[in-house]
């Protein structure tokens, strides 16, 4: 036997690599305007994209844009309004998506230096998400649908008008903000749980339908996180002995979940998975 490594002092498998550059792109970050989703949408403005949220309370989806870096000249960014827990969600996402590509043909036409976001993307983090906290038999139909409309079938929707432009562009990222729930399961959140492993099963398909067109669909599952979300649990007397089944002994921050995006972002062969970020509060079999 004869090692291919012992054949030359430099390693003939290695392959030099430039880093992609993020600069330029286009991105969609939904639940940009707060704790997870502004994250990921500061991470990627920090990046050079032009970066655009979407989230249901337009003052402080403003809030949060103003609060983007510029980093590169030229940079947009933009916000969009929609309640995606509603049964009109495709509706309202139809519309939006098209008032964006008027409004990008008129400024590329104009001026491309204005302030507006694009009509197609090539990054879209699906991360606006609500939780649950009633036992299944106590979950009414109302708050079944909205949790299932918001986590699970307004993202789908949303990918299917957003994925054409990857398509012929021949490069995309796509990443879905799942949970520890869905895996590890949790009292109190059947339907969050299902809505989270919904994600997994349409990100896993998903992405053996797209890689060869160069798009990587992933799931990033977060465990306790400190954001509003979780804020009256970590504020609780219930916090300490969660912390107890925390390895890493700390609730997570948001750039834990954010820079885990990125990574996934940067990467060219990472697809089809569902990275656990909890502190080891779950570990995947
Ligand atoms: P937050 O409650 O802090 O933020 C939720 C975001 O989603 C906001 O931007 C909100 O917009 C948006 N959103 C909620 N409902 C709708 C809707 N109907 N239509 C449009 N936008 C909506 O949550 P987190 O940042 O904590 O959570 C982000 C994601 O991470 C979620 O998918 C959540 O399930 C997941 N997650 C979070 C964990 C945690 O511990 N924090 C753990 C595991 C998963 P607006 O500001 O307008 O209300």
């Amino acid at each position: 036997y004869q090692s291919n490594y012992s054949t030359s002092t430099n390693n003939v498998y290695y392959k030099q690599q430039e880093p992609i550059s993020l600069v330029g792109k286009n991105a969609l970050v939904t639940g940009g305007s707060r704790g997870i989703g502004y994250g990921i949408a500061h991470e990627l403005a920090e990046r050079g994209c032009n970066v655009t949220i979407l989230s249901r309370d337009e003052t402080r989806g403003k809030e949060a844009l103003g609060s983007l870096p510029l980093t590169h000249q030229n940079q947009r960014h933009g916000n969009l309004v929609a309640d995606l827990s509603s049964s009109n969600a495709p509706k309202q996402i139809d519309s939006l998506l098209a008032s964006l590509k008027s409004t990008t043909t008129t400024d590329d036409q104009q001026d491309s230096s204005s302030s507006s976001s694009s009509s197609s993307f090539d990054i879209i983090v699906h991360a606006a998400g609500i939780a649950q906290s009633s036992l299944f038999m106590r979950t009414n139909p109302e708050e079944t649908t909205s949790i299932i409309n918001t986590n699970l079938v307004s993202p789908i929707y949303l990918t299917r008008q957003l994925i054409k432009p990857m398509v012929q562009s021949k490069w995309g990222r796509i990443i879905f903000i799942g949970s520890v729930v869905g895996s590890m399961g949790n009292k109190g959140q059947t339907i969050y749980g299902a809505s989270k492993m919904g994600v997994v099963g349409f990100s896993t398909s998903l992405s053996k339908e797209v890689g060869s067109f160069g798009i990587t669909s992933n799931v990033v599952s977060p465990g306790y996180t400190e954001t509003d979300m979780t804020a009256s649990i970590i504020q609780s007397p219930l916090a300490s002995k969660i912390l107890e089944k925390i390895p890493i002994g700390r609730f997570g921050h948001v750039n834990d979940i954010s820079k885990t995006v990125m990574f996934i972002i940067e990467s060219d062969y990472l697809t089809g998975q569902n990275i656990h970020v909890n502190g080891g509060l779950f570990t995947s079999p």
